[in-house]
């Protein structure tokens, strides 16, 4: 089994809900458990204007390869109808591979860590939210990277948002 970290992301069609189901699909996943979740986000889009994003990150333990996996979380986006206009632009449901274990994939379909973990607060805060220990496969600490990234644009959520 692997510790695996996914980073979610949604601003179309009802994010919460997007993301609130992703879990539920997550933790559904053959040989998967999904061990943890992190708090619910609110970011800023980076790029073209677009609504605000809902983020959050989940820790797995799979048995799935890392291709197995990253074929799964895309099962789940296109489940979602995801709708992929432009780089950078919105979309229904974002799943990403953040990290599998202390492996460093640099594979046509799979960059791991993810490029952009260590540059993006939606990933950094919910990560830290999980696992505040957290050392990346080069051994640099998560809490030295947060530290490093303004949390620009990021909200969190209260635990019930209908509260
Ligand atoms: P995006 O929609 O911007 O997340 O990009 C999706 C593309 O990135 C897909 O073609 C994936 O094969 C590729 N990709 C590379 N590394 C990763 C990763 N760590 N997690 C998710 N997708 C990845």
């Amino acid at each position: 089994m692997t510790l695996a970290y996914i980073g979610l992301g949604s601003n179309l069609e009802d994010p919460l809900a997007q993301v609130t189901r992703a879990f539920d699909e997550l933790s559904a996943l053959p040989d998967t458990q999904l061990l943890e979740r992190s708090a619910i986000y609110s970011s800023k889009p980076v790029g073209p204007a677009q609504p605000d994003f809902i983020n959050a990150v989940a820790l797995l333990d799979t048995q799935l390869a890392p291709l197995a996996l990253l074929d799964a979380l895309q099962a789940i986006e296109q489940a979602h109808q995801r709708v992929r206009i432009e780089h950078w632009g919105p979309r229904t449901l974002d799943l990403d591979l953040l990290l599998y274990g202390d492996l460093v994939i640099a594979h046509e379909r799979l960059t791991v860590p993810h490029p952009y973990l260590t540059q993006r607060s939606f990933v950094l805060y919910p990560l830290a939210d999980i696992t505040p220990e957290l050392h990346l496969p080069d051994g640099s600490q998560l809490s030295n990277w947060l530290h490093q990234c303004a949390p620009d644009g990021l909200t969190k959520l209260p635990s019930n948002p209908e509260c």
